[in-house]
């Protein structure tokens, strides 16, 4: 199993962070660090943990590039991303060096903690850098969680309306939108037909803490299981660990549609091993 979206960061930007949840959103059960979160998704099955982590200013990405690369040399299990501001000087040469030195295999960024929209053509070159190296771009790019404590309303600064015309932009650019699009769920699910690249990950979506989609989720996730990931957002949830899992096994899709959601998808997307007999993750 692979779990596509986990959130590892450095202990104090993981103390700044839990601060700001406990203030703006949910409390977060598990304030566990980088090492403690990867043991935790291993004894929980996960074979691999996708870590990522956003840079909020100009400036200090190549810290948080090198911390996490660092990181997933001493525990291989951890698949490195890395970041770039908008506004930092020269994004090319920062995500190649992720790319090339620190072994990132994708990159991560945040609409809502920038306070930019993913059609501003300030976050073009980052989308050109993507491209350019062949890195997927995990971007929260939906409109929601709505939390108060944002620079700007999200729907100003996110949501399919300020996403679309990137699609349009930059077909080339494997975008993840996380959350299955967060509040418009079923637009971007309908946009999987329409734009090959477009990607989604189920991170605070398989309960009911996000809105559900008019099909259901069942009959949806169980279409494109070669475009979404399975990823549970640990340690940054308002619920135990396991239920998004238990959830998705619970809709009964056959072997190989399981197989896809919770590892094949992500291994072919970011290039890691396919998997060879039986996962922890394919145990029951
Ligand atoms: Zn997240």
């Amino acid at each position: 199993m692979i779990d596509a979206h986990v959130h590892l960061f450095p202990d104090r930007l993981f103390d700044a962070i839990w601060k700001w949840f406990d203030d703006n959103a949910w409390t977060i059960a598990d304030k566990l660090y980088a090492d403690q979160v990867v043991d935790r998704l291993q004894a929980g099955g996960a074979d691999y943990v996708v870590g990522l982590l956003y840079a909020h200013r100009p400036g200090m990405a190549e810290e948080l590039n090198a911390w996490i690369g660092a990181l997933a040399r001493r525990r291989p299990e951890v698949v490195a991303c890395c970041t770039a501001h908008p506004r930092d000087a020269d994004i090319l040469s920062v995500l190649r060096r992720a790319k090339e030195v620190h072994g990132a295999r994708l990159v991560k960024q945040h609409a809502h903690v920038l306070a930019i929209a993913p059609d501003d053509p300030v976050m073009f070159p980052l989308y050109e850098a993507c491209i350019e190296l062949g890195l997927p771009l995990n971007l929260h790019a939906g409109n929601g969680p709505r939390l108060p404590g944002y620079k700007a309303p999200t729907e100003r600064i996110s949501g399919a309306a300020h996403t679309r015309p990137v699609l349009e932009r930059y077909p080339e650019l494997r975008l993840i939108v996380p959350h299955l699009g967060s509040l418009e769920p079923d637009t971007f699910f309908d946009w999987l037909e329409r734009y090959p690249n477009l990607y989604l990950d189920t991170a605070l979506a398989m309960v009911d803490f996000m809105p559900s989609t008019k099909l259901g989720r069942r009959d949806r996730v169980g279409r494109y299981p070669g475009r979404i990931l399975f990823g549970t957002d640990y340690p940054n949830i308002p619920f135990a660990l396991g239920t998004e899992l238990q959830e998705l096994r619970g809709y009964g899709f056959a072997r190989d549609v399981e197989r896809e959601l919770l590892h094949d998808t992500a291994a072919r997307l970011f290039g890691l091993p396919p998997a060879t007999g039986a996962s922890q993750g394919e145990r029951t």
